[in-house]
Formats: C-alpha cells, structure tokens, sequence
C-alpha cells in the first residue's frame, strides 16, 4: 500500500494526518454503523467495534447489510473489521463484544482504556442509548447517535457534548415537546419473523441517509471543525432529516430535507444535571448502608 496514492483523492478536502491520532468507539454494527464505521475507517480513523456477544450476520440483514451473503454467519463486527482491511490495509480496527446495557460497568472501562474522541451510537433502543449516555458523560467524551424513523420516512441525528445537553436531556425534550414520527406498518400476519416485526422498517438506503449525516458531524467533531464539513452552528445539537414531508408533532414541510435545533441542556438532568452528584452519592449512601446492615446481619447470624 503506497499511503500517498491512496490518500490523494482526499487531501483537497482535508489532511490524512489529522486522523492518524483519533479514535472513535462504533456501538452496534447493523447497517447504518457498517455504513460509519466503514466511511470512518478507510480514511484513517483508529475504530473499535463493539457489539453484542454473538450478534452474527443471518440473512434477513442481508438486504440491508453492506457486505452481503459472503459474511453470513460471521460476527457483524469482525466482518466489517475484515473488510475494513481489505479497503484500508493500514487501517487500525479493533473489536469488542459486550451488551452495553447488562454490562455496563465493562463498556465504561472500555471507554476509560480506549479514551476515545467520540462515540458513534448506532444501537436501535432506548435503552441501550441511555446506558452508553451514562458512561460518555461518566468519562467526558462526546457522543453522535443516529435512528431512523419507522417507515424510512426520515431519521435524525443527536449530538451530545461534555458541557453541553447530554443524550438524556435531548431525549427527555423531545418526549416533552413532541413524538417521534411513526408510520403504521401493515404486518403480513401470515409470515410473523419476529426479528423483521421488532426491527424498524426501512430500505437500506434510508438508513444510510442518516448513517451518512451521522458519520460526516462525526468527522466534523473529530477534526474540531477545521475544515469545517457541515456549516452547522456549534450550538445545533440535533438534526431531523426527512425523506418527505411530514406532518404530525414534527412538521417539515420540504421533502430531502435537514432542520436543525438547539436543545438545552436540563440542569436538573440526572445524567450531566447538578443533581446527577446528589442521585450518585446518595445511592453510594444507601448501598454502603445495605451493606453495613448486610455485615450486621451475617454477625449476629452467622451460617456456619
Ligand atoms: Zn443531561
């Protein structure tokens, strides 16, 4: 691999170098974080992967899915590593499989090891957003998260900065200002997949749509805006992207269109909030009590 030729197509738009030194944590490898971390990997960005234990590509994913029915069967992450070095054979990937949720203690340390610039959330539920959120804001890093409405009909893209609103006061305002847009979808009662029904439906190129805005604010944050990739004001923390109108309790009205918006963050947010300190030391008060009693209680009965 001659790194000068294979850069040169880029370096009219920014300098390979500035990469070399960043690294980004991709969490969840289905179609919209392949898209990411391959747009992120082949220029150079150090990535680790992680997914869920056993999250192996089967073929409903294959439509969606960018590499097709040569990985089926393999893990999502260590496909997409493995074909991140057939794009980039000096790229730098790692992978990791853990649940963010059930082990959370284990993907903080990981962010602590890592110490990455960024994390990218592709996971596809709430709670799992919430569990990464914790834990970014535990260890300062910033956050981009991508989700795709049901129906394909648009998506939108969260960023989340230390200092600034974290992921759960963006959640939380929009639970209080209006609803995500959500399209019925008729279910072929005859052909119940359970996997299909619990996945959000939507063409691949739907998600990739958001996965590429996701991924170009990602780069934008990694290069600390210079070159400055989107024109977005550093103040916008959340873009709504439709593929058409919409209407309902978020109306845009052009279709293939971004708007863009500045949430607050909540001082009384229990993730970044003044009183997540209270919430966590009192939690540290009761446990060291339950504890304290537990020891009590092993003493005056003792099992043996
Ligand atoms: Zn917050």
């Amino acid at each position: 691999m001659n790194a000068e030729i294979y850069y040169r197509r880029i370096v009219g738009i920014l300098q390979p170098a500035r990469l070399q030194n960043t690294r980004v944590i991709v969490v969840g490898l289905g179609s919209g974080g392949s898209r990411i971390a391959i747009e992120l990997g082949r220029i150079g960005v150090e990535l680790v992967l992680v997914d869920l234990p056993n999250e192996r590509v089967e073929e409903h994913n294959i439509i969606r899915f960018p590499l097709g029915y040569p990985v089926l069967g393999q893990l999502k992450n260590e496909a997409v590593a493995s074909h991140l070095r057939d794009l980039n054979p000096a790229s730098r990937v790692t992978t990791v499989n853990l649940d963010v949720t059930t082990q959370q203690k284990e993907f903080l340390a990981l962010v602590r090891s890592v110490s990455p610039q960024l994390i990218m959330v592709c996971v596809d539920n709430e709670p799992a957003r919430h569990c990464i959120n914790e834990c970014a804001v535990a260890a300062g890093v910033p956050q981009v998260a991508g989700g795709v409405y049901d129906g394909g009909i648009g998506g939108e893209v969260t960023i989340a900065s230390p200092q600034a609103a974290c992921y759960a006061c963006i959640a939380d305002h929009l639970q209080l200002t209006r609803q995500a847009p959500v399209k019925p979808r008729s279910i072929d009662y005859n052909n119940l997949d359970v996997a299909e029904i619990q996945s959000t439906c939507a063409l691949n190129l739907d998600i990739e749509q958001i996965a590429l805005i996701q991924a170009r604010i990602g780069l934008h944050i990694l290069l600390a805006g210079d070159p400055d990739l989107t024109g977005i004001p550093r103040t916008v923390n959340l873009c709504v992207f439709c593929n058409r109108p919409l209407t309902g309790d978020v109306v845009l009205g052009r279709p293939l269109h971004c708007e863009f918006f500045s949430v607050p963050r909540d001082p009384e947010c229990l993730v970044c909030g003044a009183s997540s300190t209270t919430v966590s030391s009192e939690a540290n008060r009761i446990l060291h009590a339950l504890e304290a009693q537990a020891q009590h209680t092993a003493t005056v009965n003792p099992t043996e």
